[in-house]
C-alpha cells in the first residue's frame, strides 16, 4: 500500500500536460501560461502628463510666489489621444490633460488646481504662484515597460492583473494549457437526486456536487454523467462514455462490498492498475488506473473522503494537467488547540479538517468537529487540513501541527 506521497508521485507521473493552446486574453483568466511571455511594446509608448494641468518649462517659474505669480501665455488645449503641433518656448504653456503627449519643450505640468487662467487682448494667458521640480507629473515613455522585458513565466496562471499588463504591452493572445475536462460518476444504488425525497434506505448524491465543484474550483470543466447503479453493465456502459474526457473520476463502489463493481470493471476495460489504496485516513480505498494514457481515479464513497481525495490528489493533477508551475496548497506549521490522538502503530496518515486562524506570527487550528468519514458537516467551516504524519498516534493540546491552507484565494 503506497503512502499518500508514493500514490502522489505515481500519479502526478501519468499526468503529462494537455497539448497548449492560442487564447485570446478575454478567455484566458486563471488559465497557465504554455510559454513566457516578454512585452511586444514600449509602454508607455510616448512620454505624457500624469495630471490635468498645464505643461510648462519649470525654468520659467524658478521666481514665482503667491505674491508675484508668473504669467504664462497658453497655447491651446490638449486631450488625451491628441498630438499637439505646439513647441513650448520660454514664457509659454499648453493646457495639458492625462494621458496627452507632452508637447516639445515642455518639461513639467502644474496640476490645474495650482493655476489660474484668464484672457486678454493677446488671447489666454495662465498664472503659477510657486516653483516646481523639473520633470514632475510626467510620465517618461517606457517607465513602465520595456519591449521585450519578460513580464509573466510559463507555469503561471494568469490573473486579472496579468492580463491588463499583457493587453497594454500589446499582446492580443497567449499559449495557454487548456481547462482539463473532467468525467465525474457517482455511483450506488441508494443515491437520489437532491431535489428528490430519499425514500426508505436511500441518500441524496452529495459527491456529485461536492466533486464536480471542486474540479470547477480548481480551473477544469466537470462533465457530470447520470448517477449509475451498482449494476456491472449499467458502470461498463458509463465508463465507456466518461473516457471521452481527459480524466475520469468515479466514487463508490471501489471497495470490498458486495456491489463494488469499479475495479473489476476499470480492470475488464483494459484498465492497468498503479495502485489501489492508500495509508490515510480518511479515505484509505483510492484507485488509479491508466487506460491507455487515459487516468482514471477510483474514489471511495463517503463524502469527506470523497473530498479529501480530490483535494489531495486530483487537484495536483489537475493542476499538472493545466501546466501550472505550483502543484500544491501553502504549507504553514500551526498549534491544533484541541490536540488529537489516534490508534498507536496505526501506519497511515491522518488528515484532519480544522478551521485555522492567524495567531501572533503563526497559526491555530481547531477541529471542525467530529471527524469520521461521513461526518459531512465536518467540512461546512474548514479551511485547511491538518495533516498528522504515520506515525505520530498523538498530538497533545496546543501540539505542532502543519496545516494545508486550503482557501483558494491562497493560489493562482
Ligand atoms: P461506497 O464507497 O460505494 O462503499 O460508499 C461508501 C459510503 O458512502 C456509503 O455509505 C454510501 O452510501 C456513501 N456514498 C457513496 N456515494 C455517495 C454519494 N455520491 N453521495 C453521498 N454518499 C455517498
Ligand atoms: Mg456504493
Amino acid at each position: 500500500m503506497p503512502t499518500p506521497a508514493e500514490a502522489l508521485h505515481l500519479i502526478l507521473a501519468a499526468m503529462p500536460p494537455l497539448p497548449p493552446v492560442s487564447a485570446p486574453l478575454a478567455d484566458s483568466l486563471g488559465l497557465a501560461l504554455a510559454a513566457d511571455v516578454y512585452s511586444a511594446a514600449t509602454v508607455p509608448p510616448f512620454t505624457n502628463s500624469a495630471m490635468d494641468g498645464y505643461a510648462v518649462q519649470a525654468a520659467d517659474l524658478d521666481a514665482a510666489s503667491a505674491e508675484r505669480p508668473v504669467r504664462l501665455r497658453v497655447l491651446g488645449d490638449l486631450a488625451a489621444g491628441g498630438v499637439s503641433y505646439h513647441v513650448l518656448h520660454p514664457g509659454s504653456a499648453l493646457r495639458i490633460m492625462t494621458g496627452a503627449a507632452l508637447p516639445e519643450g515642455a518639461d513639467a505640468v502644474v496640476p490645474v488646481e495650482d493655476t489660474t487662467r484668464g484672457e486678454d487682448a493677446d488671447g489666454d494667458w495662465v498664472e503659477l504662484g510657486r516653483p516646481i521640480r523639473r520633470g514632475i507629473h510626467i510620465r517618461l515613455a517606457g517607465e513602465d515597460l520595456q519591449q521585450g522585458q519578460l513580464l509573466v513565466k510559463a507555469g503561471q496562471g494568469l490573473r486579472p492583473g496579468d492580463l491588463g499588463v499583457l493587453a497594454a504591452a500589446g499582446i492580443p493572445a497567449v499559449s495557454v494549457y487548456p481547462r482539463a475536462r473532467v468525467a465525474v460518476l457517482t455511483t450506488g444504488d441508494e443515491l437520489v437526486d437532491v431535489s428528490e425525497e430519499p425514500g426508505p434506505g436511500r441518500i441524496r448524491d452529495a459527491n456529485i456536487h461536492a466533486v464536480c465543484a471542486q474540479v470547477r474550483a480548481c480551473g477544469a470543466i466537470p462533465v457530470p454523467y447520470a448517477r449509475v447503479p451498482d449494476d456491472r453493465e449499467a458502470l461498463m456502459h458509463t465508463l465507456k462514455l466518461a473516457l471521452e474526457a481527459d480524466v475520469v473520476l468515479t466514487t463508490g463502489g471501489i471497495s470490498v462490498g458486495d456491489y463494488d463493481h469499479m475495479k473489476a470493471m476499470l480492470e475488464e476495460l483494459g484498465a492497468r492498475r498503479a495502485f489501489w489504496k492508500v495509508a490515510q485516513k480518511p479515505g484509505g480505498p483510492l484507485g488509479f488506473w491508466r487506460l491507455g494514457t487515459k487516468p482514471i481515479f477510483g474514489i471511495p464513497g463517503n463524502p469527506v473522503a470523497a473530498m479529501l481525495m480530490v483535494e489531495e490528489y486530483v487537484r495536483p493533477a489537475l493542476r499538472k494537467r493545466m501546466g501550472f508551475a505550483k502543484l500544491h496548497r501553502p504549507v504553514v506549521e500551526a498549534r491544533l488547540e484541541d490536540g488529537w490522538s489516534g490508534r498507536v502503530g496505526d501506519g497511515r496518515t491522518t488528515f484532519l479538517r480544522v478551521v485555522a486562524v492567524k495567531e501572533g506570527g503563526g497559526y491555530c487550528a481547531r477541529l471542525t468537529g467530529p471527524q469520521g468519514s461521513a461526518i459531512l458537516s465536518s467540512m461546512l467551516s474548514a479551511n485547511a487540513l491538518a495533516v498528522i504524519p504515520a506515525g505520530v498516534d498523538q498530538v497533545a493540546p496546543g501540539g505542532p501541527v502543519l496545516l494545508r491552507l486550503t482557501e483558494e484565494a491562497e493560489d493562482h
